[in-house]
Formats: C-alpha cells, structure tokens, sequence
C-alpha cells in the first residue's frame, strides 16, 4: 500500500469534517468547543500532509512542524472537552511541556538519529496521555441532562488512549518493522482505526457540545432574567406536573401568590433601577425563607408564585405569615423603601386544574388588597365568602 497515497484519503476525510464544523459554527456560533475542535482537526490534516510530503519538502518543515502539529492537536481535543464542560483544562502545562519535549525527541530520532521505535514510543506516549487526561475529564461528567453524550465521549477518547499506548508495542506484537513511508496493511489498519477513533470522539464531543447548548437555551427560556427565578411558564409546567402527581397519591400542595403592595410608588419615588433591586432582594429573601423543595417563581411584574410540597392548609397559612413577617421586617432595602406584601394562599382540591387553583390564590390575593394590604388571606373551601384572613 503506498503511504502518501493512504496519507492523502485520510486528509481528505478530515477535510470534509472541517467544512462541516464550519457550517456548525456558522449555523450555532455559540456552540462551545467547536472552533477547537476544528483546530485539532486542522493540524491533523496539516501534519499529515507535512509528514507524507517528507522527502519532498525540507526537514524542518515536514519532519518538525509536522510532529509539532501532530502531538500538538490532542491538546485542543483536550480543552475542547474543558471549554464545553466550563471546566478548567487541568494539568495544560504539563501536557503541553510534554508536547514539546516530545516533538524535540521525534526531530532528533527521525533526522539526527533516525529510530523508528523512538519515533514511535514518543507518539503513543504524548498522544495516549492527553487522550487518557481528556477521558478522565469527560467520565467525570456527572449532571443528568450530558451522561450520555460525556460518557460516550469518554469511553471513544479512552479507546483513542488504549489504542496510542498499544501501538508503541505493535511492532513487537505483529512481529513486523514499522515503516511510516510505505505502511504494511497492519500498519494502515493501525492508523486508520487511529483516524475513525479520532473522528468519533470528536463526533461524541460535537454532540456533547449540542446538549450543553440545548441546555442552556431550556434554562434561559425557564428563567426570570431580572431575578433568576423560574418565570411563569415554567412555574406553570412544574404546577402541573405536581397536580398530576397529587391526583394520582391524593397527597396535596399549596400555591401562595404574593404581590408587593403599592410597588409603583417604589418606582415613582426612586426609579426604576432601584425598583429593579428591591425585586432581587425579595427575590433572595423568599429564596432564604422557602424549602429547597418549594417552586419559587417571578409570576409577573411585581408578583411572585410559591409552590408548596406536601403542605396542608395549617402549613401554607403559617408559611405565608412568616414571608409576609420577613417582608415587612426586610431593612436591607435601598434608603427609604419600605416594603410590605400582600399574599393570597390555596390548597389544591382533589382534581383541580392549575388554572382554577391559581385563580383560588389570585381571589384570596384580591381580598387581602381590599382588607388592606399586608395580609395573608387563606381560600380555605371553594365555596364562594370562605376566605380567612390574618
Ligand atoms: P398594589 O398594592 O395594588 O399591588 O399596588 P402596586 O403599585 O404594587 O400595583 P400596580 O399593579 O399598580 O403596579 C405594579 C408596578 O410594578 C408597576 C410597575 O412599574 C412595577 N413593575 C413591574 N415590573 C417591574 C420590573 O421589572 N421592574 C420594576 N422596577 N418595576 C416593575
Ligand atoms: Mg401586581
Ligand atoms: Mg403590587
């Protein structure tokens, strides 16, 4: 099998992925990751094309920058997989020192001192270990939503290392003297396998890198930008599923809507950018003051949404009084804000839609503005006046 000629098919494959990544980018130019795997892909063509052009091109550059390309590329595989995972690439340093070091070694044992199972130990050597670091990265990828994209391309890169540190010892296994310029069919299989293990990681890593991106468009779209809470259509998917869940066991849950009392005049008096602040303080607040299993939500301008698991009529009244309290109480506000909230509370009847549930809060929120405002008022039975106050 001629070399250059195996050499060039590879090349041109790689070729082919790199004009794809480019319409990747084009397409999603905030997918993470990509630009360098484009890079690693890069100088896996160009060290091919330097190496196969040996004795056609000086030295230095086909033998030096080549092998520099070729040990090279693994690294931004390498922080390929920290960039989409918004980790730090730990260990860069070394890996890259031992990219340097390895490159002088391949300069001296293909020109000065030609050895060919130097050359070779030095290529399994540094590639193998930035593979190995990569799989490590990647296996340790615990959130739900990447599992199975990172472990995929956990267990490709982790191949990629099994099959570097082995081919240091296949001239040894196949009995056969390795010859990069005109590969036997082992050697060919050896590379090619090398190539289509290559290719998969970096399919895998595109494919991680799409969930983390289709991740953060869920979260921005579930998100109140000005607070950080849940907004209202998520709230809503969440009711939902809770109500579902409680018609199935018969258990309950409470909603409890709070609607700050005279907020305009916050606005009027002080702006709105400090109108903005007092949102995320509440916001904060009512974080501090809920259950990690309750559902916070910015329902609306100034209104917010308390999901409550589990909780009976006693337990959402008594949770509500103390958010009303804490409220009232706050003293870190801006200089002059004094703040109170009026808040309307229901627990859900068996089969109840979210609409009417919520409807029930809003009735109980309504009652407690016209009693007044910074009241806790508990819509304790559908029928129409059984609204208790506090
Ligand atoms: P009430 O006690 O009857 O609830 O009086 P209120 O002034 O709170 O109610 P109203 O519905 O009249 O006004 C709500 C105000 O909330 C009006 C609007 O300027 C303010 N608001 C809504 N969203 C935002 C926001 O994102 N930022 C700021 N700063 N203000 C907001
Ligand atoms: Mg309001
Ligand atoms: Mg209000």
């Amino acid at each position: 099998m001629d070399g250059p000629y195996l050499l060039f098919g590879y090349a041109l494959a790689l070729a082919l992925v790199l004009v794809g990544f480019r319409i990747v980018r084009r397409a999603i130019p905030e997918l993470r990751g990509i630009r360098r795997l484009s890079i690693f892909i890069l100088f896996g063509v160009t060290a091919t094309f330097l190496l196969a052009a040996r004795n056609r091109a000086p030295a230095v550059m086909s033998v030096f920058a080549g092998n520099f390309l070729l040990l090279f590329g693994p690294l931004y595989f390498y922080t390929a997989a920290a960039e989409i995972l918004g980790v730090r690439a730990r260990g860069l340093r070394w890996l890259a020192g031992l990219g340097f070091a390895g490159t002088a070694v391949l300069y001296w044992s293909s020109l000065i001192h030609p050895q060919i199972f130097v050359r070779l130990m030095v290529h399994s050597v540094v590639i193998g270990t930035i593979f190995a670091a990569s799989a490590l990265l990647l296996f340790r990828t615990q959130k739900a939503p990447l599992a199975s994209a990172a472990r995929a391309s956990a267990w490709f890169a982790a191949a990629m290392a099994a099959l570097e540190f082995t081919w240091m010892f296949y001239p040894w296994i196949l009995r056969i003297t390795p010859n990069f310029e005109h590969p036997d069919p082992e050697d060919a299989a050896f590379s090619y396998l090398a190539m289509l293990l290559a290719l998969a990681s970096v399919g895998a890593l595109s494919w991680l890198s799409l969930c983390v991106h289709r991740g953060e468009l869920e979260h921005v779209a579930q998100t109140d930008s000005l607070t950080g809470l849940l907004n209202r259509g998520a709230f809503e998917v969440v009711l939902r599923r809770d109500l579902q869940r409680c018609h199935r066991s018969g258990s309950t849950v409470a909603v409890m809507l709070i609607d700050l009392d005279y907020f305009k005049q916050v606005n009027d008096s002080f702006g709105h950018a400090v109108g903005d602040r007092v949102l995320r303080r509440i916001s904060s607040a009512l974080t501090a003051h809920t259950r990690p299993s309750d559902v916070l939500s910015r329902y609306g301008g100034e209104e917010f949404v308390v999901l409550l698991r589990e909780a009976g009529v006693d337990d959402a009244h008594a949770a509500a009084e103390r958010i009303r309290s804490e409220v009232q109480a706050l003293e870190d506000l801006p200089e002059g804000v004094n703040l109170t909230a009026s808040i309307g509370v229901a627990v859900n009847l068996p089969g109840e839609a979210p609409d009417e549930l919520l409807g029930r809060a809003d009735e109980a929120l309504y009652r407690s503005k016209k009693e007044g405002r910074n009241l806790v008022t508990l819509y304790r039975s559908p029928r129409r006046g059984n609204l208790v106050s506090m």
